[in-house]
């Protein structure tokens, strides 16, 4: 359980408001302002009841003060936004902050410069805390992508503070909880992507939640050739096999089920259009390589999505970015954006590539929750404990 802006009495009070304004930039241009989007109601609801916005954010990696990264050049497009007037000043911190804060009326928003312009904000160094705090009266959370860092403007000023999770921060958190806490059952997750190593406490993670666990992509590779399968020249971690026969060994030990590819989309060359064709999983030539799942897995995945009842995806079938190598992705998460909108599953996805496989594919916009965190998602995925989420809960 954790305070949201329900609980909050905002009115006349100076409201600090952590917010993810990273957002994509060209030539000091905005290109995609999804991020400013989903915190917009957050920040005209706290002005809307009379509070004082006072916005923070990082922008970027600078060690130092960086004029190509400063919120200066995001403070248009937050306007544009929110279609109201934004103020912005050139500190987080300090004198010119503080005259900047002074300033304002209720309802009034201010943006404060990169956080990430002081060392003290990725140390979580406790009189930048201080200085942080001095300027607020409240503090509000609404950068869930940001909450598995443990910085200054993320985890040590919510200790400083009353603290409360903004609107995209608790809808976040509520999808995630759904899903893996108290999801409907069965419960499957879609594990997809590139490679086993980089997913191993993901999948440790969800073995230990899910009823099924589909895997796909090139990491069901791996665990194609820990069956004994040769897989060519596909992409394969033979070094983890043992890793993926534990996997497969635990699965089976607690009466998990694994759905593995049956069939595979093969080509001689890793490059879009390249020449292919469909085979089964037990006759891949040696200058194979895997690059989608075949027709009959994508039919066994969607007979497998027609019998659950939560459904949390993370990672491609195929290697996506490649046409036709798309089509087991596309084809699935059709499959997966019908069955929600006709209110039959829950679906919950997010992390990096998913994102963009499934706007690709046109189905995230009918699935229940897409998560645009990237890595906080996949941390809450493997199970870690979010400091920037732990400190916002009630004790
Ligand atoms: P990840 O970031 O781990 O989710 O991996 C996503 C990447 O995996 C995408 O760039 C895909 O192209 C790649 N991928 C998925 N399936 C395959 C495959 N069979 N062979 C090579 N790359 C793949």
């Amino acid at each position: 359980m954790f305070r949201t802006l329900d609980q909050a009495d905002v009115r006349g009070k100076r409201v600090l408001v952590r917010v993810d304004l990273n957002v994509p930039a060209e030539n000091g241009k905005i290109t995609d302002a999804t991020r400013i989007e989903r915190v917009a109601p957050t920040i005209r609801e706290i002005a809307d009841k009379g509070g004082k916005v006072i916005l923070l954010s990082h922008f970027g990696r600078p060690k130092r003060p960086d004029p190509t990264q400063s919120l200066k050049l995001v403070v248009p497009a937050l306007a544009d936004v929110l279609k109201r007037p934004v103020a912005f000043v050139e500190d987080c911190i300090g004198e010119r902050a503080a005259a900047a804060v002074n300033a304002m009326k209720p309802g009034d928003i201010l943006c404060l410069e990169n956080t990430r312009f002081h060392p003290g904000e990725e140390r979580n160094d406790p009189v930048f805390v201080a200085q942080l705090a001095e300027l607020g009266d409240l503090f509000v959370n609404d950068a869930f992508s940001a909450a598995h860092r443990a910085h200054a403007s993320v985890e040590g000023i919510a200790r400083r503070l009353p603290s409360y999770a903004g609107r995209s921060m608790q809808h976040e958190l509520e999808a995630l909880t759904n899903v893996l806490h108290t999801p409907m059952r069965p419960l499957a997750a879609i594990v997809g992507g590139a490679k086993v190593s980089t997913k191993l406490d993901l999948l440790g993670n969800l073995l230990a939640n899910v009823d099924i666990l589909i895997i796909g992509g090139g990491m069901a590779n791996t665990f194609l050739a820990a069956r004994g399968y040769s897989v060519g020249k596909s992409l394969c971690e033979h070094d983890l096999l043992p890793t993926a026969r534990d996997i497969l060994d635990k699965a089976a030990a607690k009466g998990r089920e694994v759905v593995l590819p049956v069939d595979a989309v093969v080509a001689k060359t890793f490059a879009a259009n390249a020449p292919s064709r469909v085979v089964a999983v037990d006759t891949v030539a040696a200058d194979d390589m895997i690059l989608d799942i075949g027709p009959r897995s994508i039919e066994h995945v969607c007979s497998v999505l027609a019998r659950v009842k939560t459904l949390v995806w993370n990672g491609p079938f195929g290697a996506f970015e490649l046409e036709p190598f798309d089509i087991g992705t596309v084809e699935i998460a059709e499959a997966a954006a019908e069955l929600t909108a006709a209110g039959k599953i829950v679906t919950v996805a997010g992390g990096g590539d998913t994102v963009a496989a499934l706007n690709a594919a046109g189905a995230a916009d009918r699935f229940t929750y897409v998560s645009t965190a990237g890595g906080a998602f996949l941390e809450w995925l493997e199970g870690k404990t979010l400091p920037g989420v732990e400190v916002l809960k009630i004790r």
